[in-house]
């Protein structure tokens, strides 16, 4: 059983209570090792090194930071394979998925940020008589918390651009799945980064995670996951006036028109449906189709979700892999009840999957409903899993108004030829992200983030230096 531990002041080490907390293998159910269940006192170690940690590190050359960063991503490139079997087996997610997504983009993370960093500069305000100048610093102790669907992706996505920045960090990263930021933590000593630049410290969030909301000495807080969590965290965290940068939950709509280039949208939109189970939040759930193409659309979709049957996490051939959780598997599959008591026609899927020899393993069947009007659950609440809905929409009037009809607002997905129509409902569309004629094409250098219940700020870029940097105004008379 392998011993996750904390990495405090460049130490790996025990939590302070000797508790652990298990973690699963989904693909199987069954636990395969242990993560520190971390508490007060192992965050206030974290916090004191990162915080003796910062006065070299903020004033150090951003080249220097820039170096050693670069190691870490050619490191993560060297363990790629490593890391890609560790996240696919500790999240259930399929191994040519992580081999081929979220370890590249972990060191993608890292190298972008180090380049970004010595190109990131600061502005002068010339008046009459005198010259403004405007410098940015880094904040100090910062933490970073992140969800279990994009494990070491997102941790990275965080971490990089606030260790670019100068401040030393706090990381949390989901108890759900913990293993590549452990290893991540071996990556870090072998790189060379002074200790307690980075401290990566395990345990849930109602226990760990509120001790660092509410710890004085954490100046920022970067949060992914739900949008219930990061309430809470804004709840403890903004009476002591942290910044707080907030990437929470979707129900993002597909919006799709007649004119489209249908095989890449039916391409892209099974991708944005079941991609990595339906788990990432850009993923599109409410899948609205003009009503001239609706049965086209519906009899295509539901033939090619139906070959996608789920399977082991390890094996090359699963085009799907496990649910991350029973917790979660549970919650997915009650969303399936909810979909059927308020009306919906399951028109694939809707059941639980038990491959030979993984039975007590975590998955779930893509499936697609139709039939259900814009207030019901089904079509407001977050499933976050394999499960879509589609509808049929006659005028863009009527798509926009169903594509905007939720609380939230991360990202929307338009597929149309007409180039007029693309650019209008772009603008019309309540969410901070929107693609047009494709799905998931990131540019590190954009800003990343949702509106509405969707998020507080932007990461990504120039966006995410200038959230963990504070400017500072220098004004001089001649
Ligand atoms: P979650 O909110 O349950 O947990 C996210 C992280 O917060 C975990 O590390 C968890 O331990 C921690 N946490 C929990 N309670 C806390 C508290 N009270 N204080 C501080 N930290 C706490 O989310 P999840 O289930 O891990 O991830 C799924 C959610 O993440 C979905 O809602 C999904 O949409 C969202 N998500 C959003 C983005 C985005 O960029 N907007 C990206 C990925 C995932």
């Amino acid at each position: 059983m392998i011993e996750i531990q904390n990495y405090i002041n460049g130490e790996l080490r025990p939590p302070h209570s000797k508790e652990y907390l298990d973690v699963f293998n989904p693909s199987k159910g069954e636990v395969y090792a242990k993560a520190p269940s971390s508490d007060l006192k192992d965050a206030e170690s974290a916090v004191e090194s990162a915080r003796l940690a910062f006065k070299k590190w903020s004033s150090s050359s951003s080249e220097y930071r820039s170096e050693i960063m670069l190691r870490i991503a050619d490191l993560i490139d060297q363990k790629h394979e490593e890391l890609a079997q560790a996240e696919s087996k500790d999240n259930g997610k399929p191994i040519w998925l992580a081999r081929m997504v979220d370890i590249p983009r972990a060191s993608a993370n890292f190298r972008f940020f180090a380049k970004a960093i010595t190109q990131f500069s600061s502005h002068a305000y010339e008046m009459p008589g005198a010259i403004n100048y405007t410098i940015r610093q880094p904040l100090g102790v910062v933490s970073c918390i992140s969800p279990w669907n994009l494990p070491l992706y997102l941790f990275s996505w965080k971490i990089a651009p606030a260790l670019a920045a100068g401040n030393t960090v706090v990381g949390k990263p989901s108890e759900v799945t913990p293993m590549t930021a452990y290893l991540l933590s071996r990556i870090c000593i072998e790189a060379g980064l002074p200790p307690g630049v980075l401290n990566i410290v395990h345990g849930r969030g109602d226990k760990l995670g509120e001790v660092l909301n509410a710890h004085k000495r954490i100046k920022a807080i970067s949060f992914t996951g739900s949008t219930r969590v990061g309430g809470e965290i804004a709840k403890t965290a903004a009476p002591l006036f942290k910044k707080l940068s907030l990437e929470m939950g979707g129900k993002n709509p597909n919006i799709i028109f007649a004119d489209c280039d249908y095989e890449k949208m039916i391409k892209n939109t099974i991708r944005s449906s079941f991609g990595n189970q339906g788990q990432i939040c850009l993923c599109g759930s409410r899948i609205l189709v003009e009503r001239s193409i609706y049965e086209q659309f519906k009899s295509d979709f539901v033939k090619i979700a139906q070959n996608l049957t789920p399977g082991p996490a390890h094996l090359e051939t699963s085009k799907m892999g496990a649910i991350v959780s029973k917790e979660h598997y549970e919650k997915i599959l009650s969303y399936i009840e909810i979909a059927k008591e308020e009306g919906g026609k399951i028109l694939c899927g809707g059941y639980a999957v038990h491959p030979e020899g993984f039975e007590s393993g975590y998955y779930i069947a893509p499936t697609i409903v139709e039939g259900l009007d814009q207030n019901c659950r089904s079509n407001q609440e977050e499933v976050f899993g394999p499960f879509v809905t589609i509808q049929a929409f006659d005028t863009e009037e009527e798509a926009i108004e169903m594509a905007n009809a939720t609380q939230y607002g991360l990202s929307a997905t338009i597929w149309t030829q007409n180039l007029s129509r693309a650019h209008l409902m772009a603008k019309k569309v309540e969410a901070g992200i929107v693609w047009i004629n494709t799905w998931l094409l990131r540019d590190l250098r954009t800003p990343f983030g949702g509106i509405k219940q969707s998020g507080v700020g932007r990461e990504g870029g120039f966006d995410a230096l200038e959230f963990f940097t504070e400017p500072k105004n220098v004004c001089i008379e001649f």
